[in-house]
């Protein structure tokens, strides 16, 4: 039987993440180095064109279809049903993002979603706004890697043999894509293709946790302080209607007015017309 190790009213902050700090800061580094690299190296204009083109072709690969459709929608909320396959495919997506280990990813979004801004949110406003953006992360709570955690959780992605290995091994489809990348064209390519697209990622996502939270407007009386922002859901893929979101999670659909730009439905409209999504919950 799986036991919470933490004691109830006590929340622990218990865990400085070093290794949270060096990556971040190692990705802002290289993703600023990028146009620097591009500036000394200039070789042609289309090479000048097509590096950013790069990092705008994988953005929308690991943060749309992996980590928008993939990891929320489809794994964290099961909002439509997909053949194994494709479950899989957008899982190695999504890991392009370095977000850690997509099953920790959804066990802490599943989380949120039990207790949005109270005590036991991992990442509320309420508990303060840096707190909600990125101090959760570095400063947190050591308990949300544990497999205790995890298990209670996602316990149906741990128990899946490919998800727990992917678990283990979330490094290696950016390690192999860094590799195709350097062999392609030297570390410019690693640059653009992976650092610019982990960086600038990283913080989109992080609005969803702190401005969905704190800043825009309300479609729907939930018990919670979410609300629907315009500018983060064009940033996240639609993931900005937050507040529709937290209204009904399994909604497969965010954007429910034709102003409310969801790319990640679109997505997911692709798939269904390709016969890839069914069930979509809407
Ligand atoms: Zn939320
Ligand atoms: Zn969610």
């Amino acid at each position: 039987m799986v036991t919470e190790t933490y004691q109830i009213g006590v929340k622990p902050y218990d865990k400085f993440r070093l290794d949270t700090v060096i990556g971040i800061t190692i990705f802002h580094i290289g993703a600023i180095l990028a146009p620097i690299y591009s500036y000394i190296y200039y070789e042609t204009i289309f090479t000048l064109v097509a590096y950013p083109m790069l990092a705008l072709l994988i953005w929308p690969i690991s943060h749309g279809l992996g980590l928008a459709v993939g990891y929320h929608r489809l794994l964290t909320h099961r909002g439509f049903d997909t053949p194994k396959w494709v479950e899989y495919t957008l899982t190695v997506c999504g890991l392009l993002t370095l977000q850690s280990s997509h099953i920790k990813w959804i066990a802490v979004h599943r989380r949120h979603h039990q207790e949005t801004d109270t005590f036991n949110d991992p990442h509320s406003p309420r508990n303060g706004f840096m707190h909600s953006h990125i101090g959760w992360m570095i400063y947190t709570e050591g308990r949300l890697s544990e497999t205790p955690f995890l298990e209670k959780y996602a316990k149906d992605l741990m128990s899946d043999p490919v998800h727990r290995f992917f678990h283990k091994f979330w490094w290696l489809p950016s390690t192999i894509l860094a590799l195709v990348l350097f062999a392609f064209d030297g570390i410019e390519a690693i640059l653009w293709g992976i650092f610019i697209p982990v960086a600038v990622g990283l913080h989109f996502t992080w609005l969803v946790n702190s401005v969905c939270h704190k800043f825009g407007s309300r479609m729907f009386e939930t018990d919670d302080d979410s609300k629907n922002n315009w500018w983060v859901a064009l940033l996240t893929f639609g993931e900005g209607w937050h507040n529709n979101h937290h209204d009904k999670p399994v909604r497969a659909r965010h954007g429910l007015h034709w102003y409310q730009i969801d790319f990640s439905w679109m997505l997911i409209s692709v798939l269904k017309s390709l016969g890839l999504a069914k069930n979509i919950k809407l």
